[in-house]
């Protein structure tokens, strides 16, 4: 029973497997943060992998080191947004008025976005109406702009299912349904 919980090697299926640390190292305005992350390493082949216990403790570790940067966003904070519109590196430097390679330094924390530049991807970040902005005023496309506007009137909607606080009294509910009809509608009755 124990022998069938133990982990395995995912290269050669040994259970000989060693918890290991290894050290991530990051640059945010010159200070060196340093991320200790946990893995397993086997003994049998040398592979080295981990547990799912330990890769969410390793996002909480990575995750908690954003403490230390100032205001300065994490790589993978960058890597979340511009996939979220299914931008590639190169689109999201044009939106942003950056350089071509920018986003594989930001990504990677080999650099980091100067100030201004951090404030316009934090807001790009908490409004989605924003990065939409940029991105029609460079001319680029968001590719999942459309996919992402729905998720987020599906999760709008979730949330007020959810919560019967929200729900609108019936008066301010026939207010909103009669907002509701189509424009065309209106004017033709008005007319
Ligand atoms: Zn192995």
């Amino acid at each position: 029973m124990t022998e069938r919980l133990k982990p395995t090697c995912p290269n050669c299926d040994s259970t000989r497997l060693k918890p290991v640390t290894f050290k991530e190292t990051f640059t945010p305005r010159g200070q060196q943060v340093v991320v200790t992350l946990l893995g397993m390493k086997c003994q049998a082949c040398g592979h080295e992998a981990g547990t799912w216990d330990q890769h969410d403790e390793n996002l909480k570790r990575l995750a908690a080191r954003k403490a230390a940067y100032g205001g300065l966003l994490m790589g993978e904070e960058i890597v979340a947004l511009r996939q979220r519109y299914g931008l590639t590196q190169q689109a999201a430097a044009k939106i942003f008025g950056k350089g071509k390679i920018a986003f594989s330094r930001y990504e990677n924390e080999a650099s980091y976005p100067d100030d201004g530049t951090t404030l316009m991807l934090q807001a790009a970040i908490e409004m989605p109406v924003f990065i939409k902005w940029l991105a029609d005023r460079a001319g680029v496309e968001l590719p999942l702009w459309k996919q992402r506007t729905k998720d987020d009137a599906a999760a709008r909607g979730a949330l007020r299912a959810a919560s019967p606080v929200e729900a609108a009294p019936p008066r301010a509910f026939k207010n909103s349904a009669s907002r509701a009809k189509p424009r065309g509608k209106t004017a033709h009755a008005a007319g």
